[in-house]
C-alpha cells in the first residue's frame, strides 16, 4: 500500500471529487462525488497504520479509523461499517459534514508529515451509503423490552442519537419536537450541497421502524409543558439546541431590513423537500446579496444565495481570513462558487431607501500586535469606511439558547443561558432530567451533539437501571 523508494515514502496521491462550481451552482445536490469502490479502497489504503492515532484521538467519537480503514482497503466494507457503527449512530453522516481539516483528518499522520491526510470523511461516508445501499443497517430490535418511558426534547443529531441508544436497550422512547419533521439543523439548517435530506430521514425511518414515537408539531414550553412530560415519563433528555439569532446592531436597522439566516436556509430546505412555496420565503434571484459573519451558517448563506442565481454575493467578516470561525474548505467552496470575501469589514450601518434596505456601509478594520499568548484584536482604520450596494443583507452572527430553559425556575443554567449538567452525568439540577448537545455545549458541531447524545443515553440507562434496583431492594 506504501512504496518505499530511496529511503521515502511514495503515497498513493490523495484524491476526493467534487463537482466543477459551475455545476454545483446550478442546484441543491451534494457536491461531493461518492467514490467508487476501487478508489475508496485505494484512498483506506493510504492509511500508514501508523500505530499512533492521532486520527482517532482527534475525533470527538473517539471512532476506531486505522481498523474501518483497513477493512475497507482490504475489501471487507460490510465488517468496516459494522465497526464504524460501534461508535457512532450515525456514521454516514458525520463523514459528510465534520470539518474533517481540523478533527481526524487534521490529526492523521500523513497530513502532519506533509503529504495530503487520508480522506477519512470520504471513506466514512462511503461506508454509510454501502451499507444503507445493502441491507447492512441493523435495524433496531431490543433483546428485551424494558418498562421504563423516555422523553427527549428535540429530533436534531444530540436527541436522535440518544434515541437511537435508549431503544436499542429496549426503552420506550418517545421523540418530541416543535418542527413539523426530525432532523434538527440536519434537515432545516444544513443545505443539501452539504447534506441531502433523504440522508437523514433513512436514519429517522430506522427509528421509527425501530419502535421510537415521535410527537412532531409540538413545542415543549408551549404545547405541553416540561411538568408534564417529567410526569409522562421516567426521565426527559432535553437537546433542544440553541435558536436565538444573534442580531446586528447598526444605525439603519430595522425590524424588516434583514434577513436570519436560519429563516432564509430553512425556506430553501423546505423548497429542496418540495413543501409549496409561502408569502415571505426570501429568494436571491438576481438580488445583490450580503451575508454578515463568518462562521459556518454564513458559508452556507452565500452558498444558497449563488444557487438561488444572486446577481451577487459578498460576506462581509470584521476579521481576516485565519480567525474565521468557519470551515476553510467552506470558504474554499464558496471562493471557487463565486462569492467576493470582504475581509476585516465590520457592518457600521445600514444604508436604506424609504422602507427598503439598500447597502452595508462597513468599516475597514486592522489587526493589532497580540500580547503574548494572546489573540491579536481589530481596531477600525480611521477615514476607510466604504459601501456595499445590497437587495438583501442576511444576518449570521451565530445563536444563543431560547428562553424556554429561563422559564423553568428550578432548572440551572449558566451565565450564557446554556443548561448546567454534571460533566459525566448529563444529569440537570431537575431529578430526572438531563441534558446534551448545543443546549448544553452552546453553538457546536454535529458530531458533539451525536457524542453527548450516546453519551447521555448511557447515563440514563445507568440510571434508571439503579433506581430499579433501588426499588428492587
Ligand atoms: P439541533 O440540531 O438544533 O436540534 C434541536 C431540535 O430541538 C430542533 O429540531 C428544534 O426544532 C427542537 N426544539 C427546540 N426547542 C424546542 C421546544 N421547546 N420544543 C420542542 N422541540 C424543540 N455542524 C457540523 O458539524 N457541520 C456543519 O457543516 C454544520 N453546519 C451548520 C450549518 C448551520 C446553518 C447551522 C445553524 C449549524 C451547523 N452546524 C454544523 C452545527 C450543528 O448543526 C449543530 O451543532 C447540531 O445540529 C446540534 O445538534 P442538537 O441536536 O443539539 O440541536
Ligand atoms: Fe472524522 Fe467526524 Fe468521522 Fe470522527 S466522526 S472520523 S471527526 S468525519
Amino acid at each position: 500500500k506504501t512504496l518505499k523508494q530511496g529511503g521515502t515514502f511514495v503515497v498513493e496521491p490523495r484524491r476526493l471529487s467534487k463537482a466543477s462550481a459551475e455545476l454545483r451552482a446550478r442546484g441543491f445536490g451534494e457536491i461531493t462525488i461518492p467514490p467508487s469502490t476501487e478508489t475508496a479502497e485505494k484512498q483506506a489504503s493510504r492509511c500508514t497504520d501508523c500505530g499512533v492515532p492521532f486520527c482517532q484521538n482527534a475525533c470527538p467519537l473517539q471512532n476506531n479509523i486505522p481498523d474501518w480503514l483497513r477493512l475497507s482497503a482490504e475489501n471487507e466494507p460490510r465488517e468496516a461499517w459494522r465497526v464504524a457503527s460501534l461508535t457512532s449512530t450515525m456514521p454516514e453522516i458525520c463523514g459528510r459534514i465534520c470539518p474533517q481539516d481540523r478533527l481526524c483528518e487534521g490529526g492523521c499522520t500523513l497530513n502532519q508529515s506533509g503529504w495530503d491526510a487520508v480522506t477519512i470523511g470520504s471513506v466514512e461516508a462511503w461506508l454509510g451509503d454501502q451499507a444503507f445501499a445493502n441491507g447492512w443497517v441493523e435495524p433496531i430490535r431490543p433483546a428485551a423490552e424494558r418498562g421504563e418511558s423516555v422523553g427527549i426534547v428535540g429530533a436534531g443529531p444530540a436527541g436522535l442519537a440518544a434515541a437511537d441508544r435508549l431503544r436499542s436497550e429496549g426503552y420506550q422512547v418517545t421523540v418530541y419536537d416543535r418542527h413539523d419533521r426530525a432532523g434538527g439543523l440536519l434537515i432545516y439548517g444544513i443545505p443539501g450541497f452539504k447534506l441531502e435530506k433523504h440522508v437523514v430521514q433513512r436514519r429517522v425511518d430506522r427509528l421509527i421502524d425501530g419502535g421510537v414515537q415521535f410527537v412532531l408539531g409540538c413545542e415543549v414550553g408551549k404545547d405541553v409543558t416540561l411538568l408534564e412530560l417529567r410526569e409522562r415519563h421516567d426521565v426527559v433528555l432535553l437537546a433542544m439546541g440553541v435558536y436565538q439569532p444573534r442580531i446586528l446592531s447598526a444605525p439603519g436597522r430595522g425590524p424588516d431590513s434583514t434577513v436570519a439566516a436560519l429563516s432564509y436556509l430553512t425556506h430553501q430546505n423546505r423548497r429542496d423537500l418540495g413543501d409549496a412555496e409561502q408569502d415571505g420565503w426570501h429568494e436571491a434571484r438576481g438580488k445583490r446579496v450580503v451575508v454578515i459573519g463568518g462562521g459556518d451558517t454564513a458559508m452556507d448563506c452565500v452558498r444558497t444565495a449563488i444557487r438561488q442565481g444572486a446577481a451577487s454575493v459578498t460576506c462581509l467578516y470584521r476579521r481576516d481570513r485565519e480567525n474565521m470561525p468557519g470551515s476553510a474548505r467552506e470558504v474554499v467552496n464558496a471562493e471557487e462558487e463565486g462569492v467576493v470575501f470582504e475581509w476585516l469589514g465590520a457592518p457600521k450601518a445600514l444604508l436604506s431607501q424609504g422602507d427598503t434596505v439598500t447597502g452595508v456601509r462597513a468599516a475597514r478594520m486592522q489587526l493589532t500586535e497580540a500580547a503574548p499568548g494572546e489573540r491579536r484584536d481589530i481596531v477600525p482604520v480611521p477615514g476607510a469606511d466604504f459601501d456595499i450596494p445590497a437587495d438583501i443583507v442576511i444576518e449570521a452572527l451565530g445563536f444563543s439558547p431560547e428562553p424556554f430553559a429561563a422559564h423553568e425556575p428550578d432548572l440551572r443554567l449558566r451565565d450564557d443561558g446554556t443548561i448546567k449538567v454534571g460533566s459525566v452525568s448529563f444529569a440537570t439540577s431537575l431529578p430526572g432530567v438531563f441534558a446534551a448537545g448545543d443546549a448544553v455545549r452552546g453553538a457546536s458541531l454535529v458530531v458533539w451533539a451525536v457524542r453527548e447524545g450516546q453519551d447521555a443515553a448511557a447515563e440514563i440507562d445507568r440510571y434508571l437501571k439503579t433506581r430499579t434496583e433501588e426499588v428492587a431492594a
